[in-house]
């Protein structure tokens, strides 16, 4: 850790060790992990927490939003065109792999043999007949539409504050199942929790959308020529009806919400955390992305063992979250210098702000980064810091002449 901040000046590291700041080499995720839970930076969430009720109530609300209802509406309409284009012989299942699957063998040329001297000319584009051509159009129309209207889900709750994830991820059809591994759960009862919170969060657009797609599914399969292909198929739907979270569904048709809820596990393995959007950001944040942390309460900075002695975008990680620990102390040993210093920074942070360039990108985040990124480049660069952003510069010389004065004291 000395050599890690060999670049910084001996008063201010006895400014910094007399204050009390503690440097910590953290060295799994897991303990990055409980350390942010046990000091309230993280946390968990519950099942019951989803099962609110007013997830449902809100996905409800959707079919009655102008928007949504139109959106809806213009599905509805392109939907029945293709009925009328294709009457029994529709695709059935919209845009999904059976879609494909659909039109692919009605594009086969169903015009005369082609003759043998035709067949020498193949640089002739495929005939497409007009009512395919037709079918191709709807399908990306609806595709749009259907993009469209996840967003708009995506949107509205949002600003309903309800916690709940319609994920444009999910685009298509998908199944229950395969949305609760999308979200991290891997054993039984972890899929049969999920399973239960999009039951709460659905209600009956849930059933509604499963039995849709059944249907369609079935009668797919009644029309099949193919008696391997239909068995198959066959096989398929005795397995969705006994298991529905196995039916892939519509999930922007019907509303579909996803509960905001990912299983984490904390190095990887072991059992599952259950964490919102919020703290799965926060500890990714913390835990894969960023190397080190500091406590402000407990004068506590945690670097990630393997940012430590490492170059490249992690050197410096140290020295960065020593900063926020000079920065919080010196604001506590000399306030009224904090007060003169504080206004030059937060002037130099709003007009870096304004150019949308400081020393890194990471500074522009907030003015606490941006004196610690100020400071870990004033002692790894400081000809580079002055050329970027000489406000900068300055203001993270400053805290370091304070913090050496004291130093000395
Ligand atoms: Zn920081």
């Amino acid at each position: 850790m000395k050599k890690e901040l060999r670049g910084f000046d001996s008063d201010v590291l006895s400014f910094a060790d007399r204050r009390g700041i503690r440097m910590q080499v953290t060295n799994t995720e897991t303990e990055v992990f409980k350390m942010l839970q046990d000091r309230g930076n993280l946390t968990t969430t519950t099942a019951d927490r989803v099962d609110t009720g007013a997830a449902r109530r809100f996905g409800e609300s959707l079919a009655t939003d102008p928007r949504a209802a139109a959106i809806d509406q213009k599905i509805a309409s392109l939907e029945s065109r293709r009925k009328e284009l294709f009457g029994d012989q529709q695709p059935l299942v919209g845009f999904g792999i059976m879609g494909g699957v659909m039109a692919g063998a009605a594009m086969k040329p169903s015009g005369p043999p082609t003759k043998g001297i035709d067949a020498k000319q193949p640089s002739e584009p495929p005939q497409v007949p007009p009512k395919m051509q037709e079918a191709m159009a709807l399908n990306g129309e609806l595709m749009k539409l259907s993009e469209e209207k996840g967003k708009l889900i995506d949107a509205r709750s949002r600003e309903a504050g309800v916690p709940v994830r319609s994920g444009t991820m999910f685009a298509g059809q998908m199944s229950s199942d395969m949305m609760a591994e999308f979200q991290g759960a891997k054993t039984p009862a972890e899929k049969q929790q999920f399973e239960k919170m999009m039951g709460a969060v659905n209600g009956d657009r849930l059933q509604a959308a499963r039995r849709e797609s059944l249907r369609n599914i079935e009668s797919l399969a009644a029309r099949m020529d193919n008696p391997k292909m239909k068995g198959m198929l066959g096989k398929q739907l005795d397995d969705m009806r006994a298991h529905p979270e196995k039916i892939p569904m519509d999930r922007v048709k019907h509303n579909i919400l996803i509960p905001d809820v990912h299983y984490y596990r904390p190095g990887g393995k072991g059992e599952a955390v259950l964490l919102d959007s919020e703290n799965l950001e926060r500890a990714n944040k913390h835990v894969d992305g960023a190397s080190g942390l500091y406590f402000s309460g407990t004068k506590t900075a945690q670097v990630d063992a393997a940012a430590v002695g490492r170059d490249g975008h992690t050197h410096g990680t140290a020295s960065h979250e020593l900063s926020h620990g000079l920065d919080y102390e010196v604001a506590a040993a000399v306030p009224a210098f904090y007060k003169t210093w504080s206004a030059d920074l937060e002037k130099a942070y709003a007009q870096a702000k304004t150019r949308g360039a400081s020393i890194t990108e990471y500074a522009l985040t907030n003015p606490r980064e941006y004196v610690a990124e100020g400071v870990e480049h004033y002692h790894r660069d400081r000809a580079l810091l002055k050329t970027r952003d000489p406000a900068l510069h300055d203001v993270a010389e400053r805290l370091l002449q304070q913090a050496g004065k004291l130093g000395v004291q």
